[in-house]
């Protein structure tokens, strides 16, 4: 029998456009290896991000395989299928084997009366007073909030239930990775709802190994947290204590952990989840979003010449089809159309200024959040240039790499895992 797929406790998902990056990427979790800390590596890719981009689950997996080889990496390493459902999970069962399944879509929608009362009459040996410990208020449970929960949720995990029995069915139990995500929900999820959702899941005989609830503030798509971090700061906490208290009461899995959808570069965030998760003695997934790209054009830019020529080019497109690029991202950008540069502006940069308007650098005068999502969000308009940008790439392929670890390693790695900067 072939052991089963495991995740090491600490483990960070990279997303990488078009697929070139996967040895630079890898390179980071190595030097954080050779540092003394574990990381495992997982390629992320959603079903849009393929679709804007033209790419398939086995671009992802030839490229993690290629990265492994590359860097005789010996340790474990994943392949995500970000954000399924039932009706996308299909395309990504052979190359994958780590699915995030996202049932936000289900939140709300009603269970069947006979699931509403048995899930109730199972959980009713909670109702009263429960504490949690490192939780400072106790949570107060009575039919009336179980079922409340239950309306809201029930039907949501019985859902995450069909997919990974479809998915099980088709790969085989315990040869992949089961991560639920509640992230794109409406609002967060309390320590009792959390709770009672972990309670569903183990119901569900789902082997959970990471699972993604969604925290206050916006966790927009490259640019550093917005909103309030002592809220912040308390909910992790708390999602902490609950899923300790969930595993021992519920058998659900000793290493389960709590999965962050970043969005990338919650440079504020890192010293607070580093600062919990060292003190709980507990895991964590940090799924980032695709700023590698970011890197690409940095890269780009900073070679100048037709590098630089192709990113002002393409920052141009950009702003004249704002609307476009935009709408598939409304939720998870704020742009302020007025404090963009103009086109005519961009043209006029040095290497160094288009660098320093783009990076992620808050120290920097230059640096603008708003030209730096507008950059995030382009990639597609690369994607219709394809022959051009990879040329580009290639000609420029060393210096593009080592911005890529650097970013990954320096930026996320040091200052969550190893506790430098930030
Ligand atoms: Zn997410």
């Amino acid at each position: 029998m072939p052991m089963a797929k495991s995740i090491s406790k600490y483990s960070v998902g990279v997303g990488d456009r078009f697929g070139l990056e996967g040895a630079a990427q890898l390179r980071a979790f190595r030097a954080a290896k050779d540092r003394g800390v574990t990381i495992t590596p997982v390629w992320n890719k959603s079903n849009r991000e393929h679709s804007l981009i033209g790419t398939r689950p086995e671009d992802v997996r030839a490229e993690a395989d290629a990265a492994v080889n590359s860097c005789q990496w010996s340790g474990p390493y994943f392949v995500d299928a970000d954000h399924i459902g039932l009706a996308t999970v299909d395309k990504f069962l052979e190359a994958s084997d780590f699915f995030t399944i996202d049932v936000a879509d289900s939140i709300g929608k009603s269970a069947s009366g006979a699931s509403m009362d048995t899930y109730a009459a199972e959980m009713q040996r909670f109702s009263g007073t429960l504490r949690i410990p490192g939780i400072a208020e106790p949570v107060t449970v009575s039919p009336a909030s179980l079922r409340e929960i239950a309306l809201k949720y029930l039907f949501a995990v019985e859902e995450a239930g069909r997919v990974y029995r479809h998915i099980a069915q088709r790969k085989g139990a315990g040869t992949f990775v089961t991560e639920v995500s509640f992230d794109e929900a409406n609002s967060p999820q309390t320590p009792a709802e959390l709770l009672f959702i972990l309670a569903a899941l183990a119901r569900e005989r789902i082997p959970v190994a990471t699972v993604a609830p969604k925290f206050s503030g916006e966790f927009l798509k490259g640019i550093d947290y917005v909103g309030d971090i002592k809220r912040f700061t308390r909910e992790f906490d708390e999602d902490l204590a609950v899923l300790a208290f969930a595993k021992q009461t519920f058998g659900l899995p000793a290493a389960l952990k709590l999965s962050v959808h970043s969005g990338s570069d919650k440079f504020s965030l890192y010293p607070i989840m580093r600062q919990a998760i060292q003190k709980a003695g507990a895991g964590i997934h940090l799924k980032t979003a695709g700023t590698t790209w970011l890197e690409e054009v940095i890269g780009l830019a900073a070679a100048g010449g037709e590098g630089l020529a192709f990113v002002k080019a393409l920052y141009r497109d950009a702003y004249g089809r704002y609307e476009e690029i935009a709408k598939p991202y409304l939720a998870v950008i704020a742009i302020d159309r007025q404090a963009l540069p103009t086109p005519n502006q961009v043209d006029s940069f040095t290497s160094q200024e288009y660098v320093e308007t783009l990076e992620h650098n808050q120290a920097c005068k230059r640096f603008n959040i708003h030209f730096r999502q507008m950059v995030h969000i382009s990639f597609r308009l690369a994607a219709e240039k394809q022959s051009q940008y990879l040329a580009l790439l290639n000609s420029n392929r060393s210096s593009i790499e080592s911005h890529v670890t650097n970013n990954i390693l320096k930026r996320h790695i040091e200052p969550l895992f190893l506790g430098i900067g930030a």
